[in-house]
């Protein structure tokens, strides 16, 4: 999912609907904006693109002098629109607005103790259990009280909750999703990519800090925190997969970063061939990258077809072979008699690649050889992407030799864990250099609860 938040603007529903423009990418299933005009909160959600759910009339009902807007990442099952995001809740006591990326794994676990004590949960989503908590610790001032209920959660949150008056941001204690703090003017943005801020014309501030909570109103910005700050953890797939490539995480450009994953994998492979293709469009910068350091021409060998939209995010795996079908062909004549590299940010069940490599080989390729920016995804994801269950993960039960059988390939190699870390490049000093690689290793930077509801289990 994607988040974006804007305080002391006179639009900022138009405002907030460029950031969740550029934040599309980040889920196509849903958008919503909710604005303050410091007495009421009033909101606009709907299935579908962002360009689909809002025109300009329905924007300029929107007023107010603050926003939050969400682009919702499809998971299969829990569609329909009360999943949309930001979630509101009116009441006489103060009414909030959540918007939330990431999954609470303990979520699960804190819906019984709410419904026990009188909880009526209006969604299926993870992210109404902040709502609920903070309903139910007490009548303090609304900050305490988001503090109290972000301190019990667990796993991966970067919240956006607008109340009348205020609008609080907060980072999970490991920092597993991207948040960053822009200003516009007087405005302060929020958003999960700094390419929301380039769209709009805000300057970038900071990255949020894991298990940092701002409080911003009238008066400014505030900073503050709900807990201790735990050991860093940011997906290590925002890298190599999700983020837009013109983002920078903690000043960490994602096209710099990709191709230098792209030259790291050419070090690590040995492979004669003639052309280098990578899979449009997050597979680019890779394929540059291996073409530079192994010095096999880079091509385009393959097109998008740019009114598909990512494939990965449907919710049947018939869906996705006729996705990857009508999204992507071949250049015939880049790759007719030749032998290709094919770069892929990832194999996730194996759809893609495989597909892929049956075009090619129709295409007149000689060969077609895999290789991967990134390690065999061998572990379900807890944290909000869907990365599947293990039996759906293709490098959960195969060797990398039945792989490369099962997508036909004449060779297939991933990047190493180590050539990961040290491409991407972050500065911190521990084993995993600030990243989770849980899908990679199985080493989950957070308890994970018995109960977890898995994203695409919703
Ligand atoms: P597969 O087709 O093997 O199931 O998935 C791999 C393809 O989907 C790759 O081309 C990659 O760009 C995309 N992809 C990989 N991992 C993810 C992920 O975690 N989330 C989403 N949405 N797409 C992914
Ligand atoms: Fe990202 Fe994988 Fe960690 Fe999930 S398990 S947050 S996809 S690195
Ligand atoms: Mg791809």
């Amino acid at each position: 999912c994607g988040v974006f938040g804007i305080w002391g603007h006179e639009n900022p529903a138009q405002i907030t609907y460029y950031g969740l423009h550029a934040l599309q990418h980040r889920g196509q299933e849903g958008a919503g904006i909710i604005t303050t005009d410091g007495r009421n909160l009033n909101g606009i959600k709907g299935e579908g693109l962002v360009n689909e759910v809002f025109d300009e009339n329905k924007l300029k009902s929107l007023k107010g002098k603050a926003a939050i807007g969400h682009v919702r990442y499809a998971t299969a099952g829990g569609g329909g629109v009360e999943n949309v995001q930001p979630l509101l809740f009116r009441s006489t006591t103060g009414s909030l607005a959540v918007a939330h990326n990431g999954n609470i794994v303990n979520a699960n676990h804190l819906k019984h103790h709410l419904e026990r004590k009188g909880s009526i949960f209006q969604t299926t989503s993870d992210t109404e259990v902040l709502a609920h908590l903070m309903k139910q610790s007490g009548n303090g001032p609304m900050k305490e009280r988001a503090k109290s209920a972000l301190s019990i959660l667990k796993g991966a949150f970067a919240y956006l909750v607008l109340t009348e008056d205020a609008l609080f941001v907060a980072l999970d204690p490991n920092g597993l999703r991207p948040l960053s703090i822009g200003q516009l003017g007087d405005a302060w943005v929020v958003a999960s990519e700094t390419c929301a801020f380039d769209i709009i014309g805000a300057e970038f501030v900071r990255s949020v800090e894991p298990g940092e909570f701002l409080i911003i109103n009238d008066k400014g910005i505030q900073t503050d925190r709900y807990t201790p700050k735990a050991e860093r953890a940011i997906c290590a797939l925002e890298y190599v997969y999700f983020s837009r490539p013109d983002s920078d995480i903690d000043g960490i450009n994602i096209h710099s970063a990709r191709k230098r994953l792209g030259k790291q994998l050419a070090k690590e492979v040995i492979v004669e061939a003639d052309v280098v293709t990578g899979v449009p469009d997050s597979s680019i910068s890779a394929a540059i990258g291996f073409s530079e350091e192994s010095g096999i021409p880079y091509e385009l060998g393959l097109i998008k077809n740019r009114y598909v939209g990512r494939t990965f995010i449907q919710p049947t795996q018939e869906l996705r072979e006729r996705g990857v079908k009508m999204k992507l062909s071949p250049v015939r004549s880049v790759v007719n008699g030749k032998r290709v590299v094919m770069v892929d940010d990832s194999i996730v069940r194996g759809t893609t690649s495989r597909r892929i490599v049956t075009m090619l080989k129709e295409a007149g390729a000689k060969e077609v050889h895999v290789v991967i920016s990134s390690p065999p995804m061998k572990n379900p994801c807890f944290y909000g992407i869907d990365v599947s269950t293990d039996s759906e993960l293709i490098a959960s039960g195969n060797e990398i030799e039945e792989i490369r059988q099962l997508i036909g390939a004449d060779s297939l190699t991933f990047l190493s864990e180590e050539g990961m870390k040290n491409a991407i490049g972050r500065p911190d000093d521990n084993e995993t250099r600030g990243l989770c690689m849980a899908c990679f290793t199985g080493n989950y930077p957070t308890e994970i609860y018995p109960d977890t509801v898995m994203p695409h289990e919703k």
